[in-house]
């Protein structure tokens, strides 16, 4: 048995459900979700810590942020990372290493209440960890082929959902022309996330359709109607 799950697959509608679970344990605990969202309260709110270090590339290249999963679980952020610093990008960082918590990490195991476990994990531990390099923008890019991409996409996809609920979106929409990319730069300054996590998830929902190669935005098949309600799905 392993700290990390065996791979699986998760549905679009699963992954979105973890994400508004852990949007009602915030509330529950105090840490009432707002918008800008602050992932670092999600994180207070699970009883993670964040910490900044230098994290130096390896042979793969740069190390954007990890997950430590020991018994008092750790996100660790590079401080070489200027991006880090742009409240968006680092506000989706943090919710991806918590999407790897919530889909890909055995919490109990982790946080050494299988009792008869605990000395070797704590010894496995240091050395188990998700390097997340392309958190983000490249993930969008990029086609998921082996299980550790689709692992990252997972992490991902639960980010922004968290991120960006149905609910909030439809808040931050009104009187908002979601075709228009000046609102959609307001709306993403609102809801605290980069404009391409705004993007990908209207596009997902599809509330939008941008062709490839092109910035002319269409309003998309699945355009809101005013009637998705957050928590109750
Ligand atoms: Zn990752």
């Amino acid at each position: 048995m392993s700290i990390f799950k065996v791979y699986r697959y998760y549905s679009k509608a699963e992954i979105e459900q973890k994400a508004y679970e852990v949007l009602e344990k915030m509330k529950a605990e105090n840490f009432t979700p707002k918008w800008p969202f602050d992932a670092s309260c999600t994180a207070d709110a699970l009883g993670i810590m964040i910490d900044w270090q230098n994290i130096l590339p390896d042979d793969k290249g740069e190390i954007v942020a990890k997950i430590i999963p020991t018994k008092q679980p750790k996100i660790v952020l590079n401080n070489n990372i200027h991006k880090l610093k742009e409240e968006g990008f680092q506000a989706s960082t943090i919710a991806h290493e918590i999407g790897h918590w919530i889909l890909h990490i055995n919490q109990d195991l982790a946080r050494g209440s299988v009792q008869q476990l605990e000395l070797t994990l704590s010894i496995d531990s240091i050395e188990q960890q998700f390097l997340c390099r392309n958190v983000s923008e490249q993930i969008y890019k990029n086609r998921p082929e082996t299980q550790d991409d689709w692992r990252e996409w997972q992490a991902q996809y639960f980010a922004s959902c968290l991120l960006m609920p149905r609910e909030i979106l439809e808040a931050k929409r009104k009187g908002r022309d979601l075709t228009n990319w000046h609102h959609l730069y307001a709306m993403q300054k609102d809801i605290g996330v980069t404009i391409s996590n705004l993007v990908y998830r209207l596009q997902d929902l599809g509330w939008i359709n941008i062709p490839k190669g092109s910035k002319q935005i269409y309003p998309g098949k699945a355009a809101p109607n005013g009637q998705t309600n957050l928590f109750n799905r």
